[in-house]
Order: structure tokens, then C-alpha cells, then sequence
């Protein structure tokens, strides 16, 4: 055990977050479908018990097109969840996951992962139906939020930043791994190469200007800030209140 978690598994935190502003309600990102691991697939759940309905969100930012960030996108009908939101994703990652077949030779899973990945990524372009609107870097993905991309994780992966704040979505997948040895990368990354230097880019900028973040799979609360610590960075999280 290290800082509260075993060292032989990993354990991967998913986050959705929720915007509320004179703009109406945003997402970024909308979870994990329920029945692919057995302990995510409540971000439906949650969000109502947060006290939001499905018809007052506005937009829906997709960080990238990977199956555990656009989970509650539609049902299982291929329905929307969300009838009134706008879906806004990166142009490149449109482009990535829709033209033919996506080169995933850098992934290191098995090919059934490989071909899930793909599938349920072009499932959700397709249902879809063209109605979306397609992002490129430094555009704004919401009101008062741009875009950073941070191609790496995928073609058309990115963060946004905007009032003081930095969504790092998926700059980092695991916080005790990659930030203390930010050179590693993950299997599911398309171009680890790229993975790195859009990590270190964007943590060493958020980390100089002490700005608050949060990220797709920063640990509970989700919001910190993060600082240098020789080659690697410290996660500092901020304190969580109950009500
Ligand atoms: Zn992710």
C-alpha cells in the first residue's frame, strides 16, 4: 500500500463533469455504460440523485471517443439520453474514428479491446446522425471554455481551460502512476509518444500557475491542483466538503 492504494492493481477512478452557469448546464464527458466493468456505469444515476434531469443539459463536450467517457451519450437503442444538448467533439478525433479504420497499432490490448474500442466508437458517431459540431484547437467547446489539444491518448484527444480552471480529461490515466513517472503511458494509448509531451505541456503549465483542475481520472474529489516534484508532479487534492 502506498498512499492509500495497493501497489500490485491499479485502480482507475472515472469522472464526468458538470458545469452549471448563466449558460445553462454542461458535461464534459457523460461516463461509463453500466456492464463493461463491474464497478463504473452509475453516472446516470448520479447525476440524478445530484438533482439534474436529462432535459435541462445544454452541451455535452466529448474529450475524446474513447467507450468510457461517452457511455450514457445514448441507450442501448442508440436513442439520446440528453435531447436538448448539443454534442461538441474535436474535429480530428471526428476524423480519426470515422475514416475507415483507425490505425490502433501503438494499443497494447488484445484485439477484442482493439476492435471494442472501435466499434463502440463509430456506434456513437453513428448515432450521431451528423448532429454535432466539431471543435479545433484554442476554439471555444462551451461558453468561457477552450479548447488545449493534448493529442496522445488519441488523435483528437483535449483539455479544456477557461476562468482560472483546467480540465485535464485524459492527460493522465492513473494519478499515482503517471504523474510521479510521467514518461510512462498507457495501453490504450494510440501515440504514446505524443501521449508525453502533451502531458508535460499541459502539467507543467497548470503546475507554474498553481491553477485548479480537475481531470477524468484524478481521485476522489476529482478537483486539485498539481505541482512539480523533480521529473514528476504531486497531485494535491482539494479537501471534499459533505453537505
Ligand atoms: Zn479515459
Amino acid at each position: 500500500m502506498k498512499n492509500g492504494f495497493a501497489t500490485d492493481t491499479i485502480a482507475v477512478q472515472v469522472n464526468a463533469l458538470a458545469i452549471k452557469d448563466t449558460h445553462g448546464l454542461t458535461l464534459v464527458d457523460v461516463g461509463t455504460s453500466k456492464g463493461i466493468y463491474d464497478t463504473v456505469g452509475n453516472f446516470l444515476e448520479n447525476f440524478t440523485k445530484a438533482g439534474y434531469t436529462t432535459d435541462e443539459v445544454k452541451r455535452i463536450v466529448l474529450t475524446h471517443l474513447h467507450f468510457d467517457h461517452f457511455g450514457y451519450l445514448f441507450d442501448q437503442k442508440g436513442n439520446t439520453i440528453f435531447p436538448n444538448a448539443e454534442i461538441i467533439l474535436s474535429e480530428d478525433e471526428y476524423n480519426f474514428w470515422n475514416n475507415g479504420t483507425p490505425n490502433l497499432s501503438n494499443v497494447h490490448t488484445d484485439q477484442g479491446t482493439k476492435d471494442f474500442f472501435i466499434s463502440s466508437a463509430k456506434t456513437v458517431i453513428k448515432n450521431m446522425k451528423k448532429d454535432f459540431t466539431v471543435k479545433k484547437d484554442g476554439q471555444e467547446v462551451a461558453p468561457g471554455l477552450n479548447m488545449i489539444a493534448a493529442p496522445g491518448h488519441t488523435p483528437g484527444h483535449f483539455a479544456i481551460e477557461g476562468n482560472g480552471f483546467v480540465y485535464l480529461a485524459d492527460t493522465f490515466v492513473h494519478p499515482w502512476l503517471h504523474l510521479s513517472n510521467p514518461d510512462l503511458t498507457s495501453k490504450a494509448d494510440v501515440d504514446p509518444k505524443s501521449v508525453v509531451a502533451s502531458r508535460k505541456r499541459i502539467l507543467d503549465k497548470v503546475a507554474k500557475d498553481n491553477i485548479l483542475v480537475a481531470g477524468s481520472h484524478t481521485n476522489f474529489p476529482g478537483f486539485g491542483r498539481i505541482s512539480k516534484n523533480g521529473k514528476g508532479y504531486d497531485w494535491n487534492e482539494i479537501p471534499f466538503k459533505w453537505k
